[in-house]
């Protein structure tokens, strides 16, 4: 069998749409082409049908009612959805936010916007494992704190914080708990009730979807105002006309992982385990950013020691890694994220993060994996 290159092996960036998804999707890009908000005929009614049965399966993945299921464009409105709408919805008598430093850079930046609308935030640090600190967390909410924002599962490095834990902090302080689970939702469990989850971002094109759709989660009664105005589409939160066919693609999406997420595990582990045993077999000095356990499997981010990883993913012409994150990559800085675990600027400018989930195949990790160590041989 020979391989198709290139190997693509940055999941975290976006990942492939799975067949079946676009195969839910079809009938409403073509035949069933209906305004989902039209409500006096069947056109109106099938697009409608669609995108409810489609709420119903984002539901599901994350323990939801359907009601409490936003569409939106995808993660990054969702979260200044959530951060914005609940920020204000509780001002001025609540005017304090506590995140984390490692946050996607579409939160952090929701952080610096309320900043200058004179919020205060505080920012949690990470361990060299990439958690927060539990005691830190809670000693950081005060009687003026509306909302504490936590991801679910780290872009960059992987990590999965304990939303549990931190949920059950937030219910005890009576403050709106946040997660950005773009990369956590349909990978590893979440239960919004269980991990006591007020409000989620969910993204499509993470979770092998269609890109420009993702939902919010707003649990029932949390105060959250719109962030733009219009026919008051999705209970007044998001107004504009939904498209079916997104809408579908999420749902499909939501409820193949809700059905393989098991699979996917037992895949995406199994691949892991064979990457880091073929590089450190191949290769000395390579280091594992963050720490193993807590981790989502499907990311590594990996320091080559003495090897620029600019030069390092140059040279993989065959192998679609990346040096970070997508968002921040037009700015050119280096990883902020990398910063916070402790790495030296020397390491984070010798770091890559591979990807990899539900397509990839063994053939494709072992291709990967020889082509790095050459590369990386002929760097050092
Ligand atoms: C990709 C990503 C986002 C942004 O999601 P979009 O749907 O592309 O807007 C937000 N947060 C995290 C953690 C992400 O990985």
């Amino acid at each position: 069998m020979t391989l198709e290159l290139p190997i693509y092996l940055d999941y975290q960036a976006t990942t492939p749409l799975d067949q079946r998804v676009l195969d839910a999707m079809m009938p409403y890009l073509t035949r069933d082409f209906g305004n989902p908000h039209s409500t006096e005929h069947s056109f109106g009614w099938k697009a409608d049908a669609a995108v409810e049965i489609a709420r119903k399966q984002v539901a599901d993945l994350v323990g939801a009612q359907k009601s409490e299921i936003i569409f939106t464009s995808g993660a990054t409105e969702s979260n200044n959805m959530a951060i914005k709408g609940v920020a204000f919805a509780h001002h001025p008598s609540k005017n304090h936010i506590v995140t984390i430093k490692s946050e996607h850079e579409c939160v952090l930046a929701c952080m610096r916007s309320l900043e200058k609308s004179g919020f205060k935030v505080t920012y949690l640090d990470i361990d060299q494992n990439g958690l927060i600190d539990l005691e830190q967390l809670s000693a950081a909410i005060t009687d003026r704190t509306s909302l504490v924002s936590v991801m679910a599962v780290n872009n960059e490095i992987g990590i999965i914080q304990d939303l549990k834990a931190i949920g059950e902090i937030c219910l005890k302080k009576s403050v709106v708990f946040h997660t950005d689970a773009a990369q956590g939702a349909g990978k590893i469990p979440l239960d919004v009730d269980r991990m006591n989850i007020d409000v989620m971002s969910i993204s499509g094109h993470k979770m092998y979807g269609p890109k420009g759709i993702g939902a919010l989660y707003v649990r029932k009664d949390t105060a959250i105002i719109p962030l733009f105005d219009g026919g008051g589409q999705e209970q007044g939160l998001r107004s504009g006309t939904l498209s079916p066919a997104l809408c579908a693609g999420l749902g499909k999406a939501c409820e193949i992982a809700l059905l393989e997420m098991e699979k996917d595990d037992i895949h995406i582990a199994a691949l892991s385990t064979r990457f880091l045993d073929k590089i450190n077999i191949g290769l000395n000095h390579v280091k594992l950013n963050g720490g193993i356990e807590d981790r989502y499997r499907g990311n590594l981010n990996l320091t080559f020691e003495d090897v620029k990883s600019d030069l390092l993913v140059a040279d993989l012409k065959d192998i679609a890694v990346s040096t970070g994150s997508a968002c921040s990559s037009a700015s050119a800085k280096s990883s902020y994220v990398l910063k916070e675990l402790g790495l030296s600027e020397k390491d984070i400018s010798s770091s890559i993060r591979i990807g990899f989930g539900r397509m990839t195949t063994k053939e494709e990790i072992d291709e990967a994996v020889n082509h790095i160590i050459k590369v990386v041989q002929n760097l050092i």
